[in-house]
């Protein structure tokens, strides 16, 4: 299978990480989302975070030009017709997700790979609802996607070989590490991860820390590179909620249950960084605790 188109759908945090490795690594990219001003604001975010790397000498000011002219934008996903390999990166949500797949589905190739960056979604309930579940993947890219080296393959209960070989030279392609997870709930980082980041959110809830005390045990005690609330605004606290309630929903344990507090703050719209408040507040010149 030759890839050498990619579309990407979600103009978001990680499909514009994605957009900005995939035309680094030479792939033509098209990018789309429902939001005009998502499709605008990553096009900034993309030239900002290539211009850091020039800066940092990580890449020439010729390969910085040539990515930013590999990669186009569209509000219409019929226009990704032509792509040979769809990677989807919308909002965390089933039911989105499996619109997206039915509307793209008429306008693909036969041969066009599907696959979908969800964090915690069965890959084999999203391919079931299309066409080619033997042509279907998880392609899972961790934040932020231009520096983190894992990309975890999920394999449906239906994908083929040449499917998951063509998206493992991908990521060799993208100078990434590929690790191959099974296909249940929130696969191996996130089957790992979000439960510590949950429970550091019911220490906050019980009272047991401040968010500043939290993040600076798990700093300075365990030696994480970021406090696990501090993280949870990284990834976004809706993403982070919608995990949870997948690991609950299909593992059925209540050990995984969503802390009332992380919910709390979803209800409010305080996501973390991407609404500028979530643990901490972003608005001003230093990150503020919220709590
Ligand atoms: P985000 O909220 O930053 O971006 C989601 C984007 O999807 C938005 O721009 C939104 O407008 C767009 N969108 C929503 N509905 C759409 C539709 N019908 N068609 C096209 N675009 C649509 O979210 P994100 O953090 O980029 O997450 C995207 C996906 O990546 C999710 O599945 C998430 O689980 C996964 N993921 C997230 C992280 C993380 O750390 N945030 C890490 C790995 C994987």
């Amino acid at each position: 299978m030759n890839i050498q188109k990619v579309g990407i759908v979600g103009a978001g945090q990680m499909g514009n990480g994605i957009a900005h490795v995939m035309a680094l690594a030479g792939y033509d990219v098209l990018l789309t989302d429902v939001s005009a001003d998502a499709l605008e604001k990553a096009m900034i975010v993309m030239s900002g975070n290539l211009e850091r790397q020039v800066s940092r000498g990580k890449i020439t000011e010729d390969e910085h030009k040539n990515a930013l002219a590999q990669i186009t934008t569209t509000q219409k996903l019929s226009d990704l017709g032509d792509c040979d390999l769809i990677i989807e990166s919308a909002t965390e949500r089933e039911t989105v997700k499996q619109a997206i797949f039915e509307d793209l589905l008429p306008h693909l190739k036969p041969e066009t790979i599907l696959t979908s960056n969800t964090s915690s979604i069965s890959i084999t309930r999203l391919a079931s609802r299309t066409d080619r579940p033997e042509k279907f993947m998880g392609f899972h890219f961790m934040n932020p996607v231009p520096i983190m080296q894992l990309v975890e393959l999920i394999r449906g209960i239906a994908t083929d070989e040449p499917t998951y070989n063509a998206c493992k030279e991908v990521v060799e392609r993208l100078n990434k590490t590929a690790a191959s997870a099974e296909d249940f709930p929130a696969f191996i980082v996130n089957r790992i991860l979000m439960p510590m980041i949950n429970e550091a959110v019911y220490t906050l809830y019980e009272g047991v820390g401040s968010v500043k005390s939290i993040d600076d045990s798990m700093k300075l005690g365990a030696n994480h590179p970021m406090g696990p609330l501090e993280l949870a605004d990284f990834i976004g606290l809706d993403t982070c909620l919608a995990i949870m309630n997948v690991l609950h929903d299909g593992l059925a344990d209540t050990k995984y249950r969503p802390c009332p507090l992380l919910t709390k703050y979803v209800e409010a719209g305080w996501l973390g960084r991407k609404t500028q408040r979530g643990f901490y507040d972003y608005r001003g010149d230093v990150p503020v605790p919220t709590r």
